[in-house]
């Protein structure tokens, strides 16, 4: 059975001689693995499609356990990712989290994520900071983790704490790490946005500096994994 799919390569490996293993997120079938056959001998194929990053529109045939590259066309590389190493770490692990994605996840909003995130790492100057956070929040929220910005125990009062097990709650209803009024107004605005608009809100460099931890430790929380790639990209800004 042949399936048409867009897709992103999340990760490439190597298998036997000149195939490929490719995990690619799709809008449509979320996560899915597709074996890529003699990458590099078929001269009308460009092995770009088969690299990591790389946006193609693909023809998939539906093998026993796996699909199968029958053809690629690829629409976006995001060359500009190649000319930055913070920035192409930064897409590393944002890859990465994508990976983690669970069979319930909204897929569709994932990968509208993912290549809106790739797309400003590689062809702007927006500060790879903000790319990483509000990418962070948006994952949570399309894999139904994020937890809403009220008091998740009285649900009246305004949240001053974020406990990754029970959710934001207020002064007198829990304990988390502390959160200000700045952070809570930056989280809900993230939230309530789409597209460009969700990266244009202002909070202090302190609280921007802080919440980014949060939502790193968060996303390592809810998906168990510590991201060496995270630490990769973090320890290039030193
Ligand atoms: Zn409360």
């Amino acid at each position: 059975m042949d399936v048409r799919t867009d897709g992103v390569v999340l990760k490439a490996r190597p298998y036997g001689e000149r195939d490929m293993i490719l995990t690619l997120l799709t809008p449509e079938h979320g996560r899915i693995t597709a074996l890529a056959r003699s990458v590099g001998k078929n001269k009308k194929q460009s092995v770009l499609y088969a690299q990591n990053f790389v946006f193609s529109h693909y023809l998939l045939f539906k093998g026993k356990g796996m699909y199968i590259v029958d053809s690629a066309e690829v629409a976006e590389p995001f060359y500009g990712l190649r000319n930055d190493l913070s920035r192409l770490a930064l897409a590393q692990y944002i890859a990465d989290v994508a990976a983690k994605c669970g069979e319930e996840s909204d897929a569709a909003a994932l990968c509208s994520l993912l290549l809106n995130s790739l797309y400003l790492l590689s062809e702007t100057d927006l500060d790879a900071e903000l790319i990483k956070l509000v990418f962070e929040a948006k994952y949570c929220i399309a894999e139904g983790v994020f937890p809403e910005v009220i008091c998740n125990v009285c649900g009246g009062g305004e949240p001053v704490k974020w406990s990754f097990r029970n959710g934001f709650c207020c002064e007198t209803c829990g304990d988390g790490y502390p959160i200000t009024a700045g952070m809570v107004s930056a989280l809900r605005h993230i939230l309530a946005n789409e597209g460009k608009k969700a990266y244009l809100f202002s909070m202090n460099e302190d609280s921007f500096r802080y919440l980014s931890k949060l939502l790193s430790d968060y996303v390592a929380f809810v998906t168990d994994t510590e991201f060496p790639s995270l630490a990769y990209y973090k320890s290039l800004l030193l």
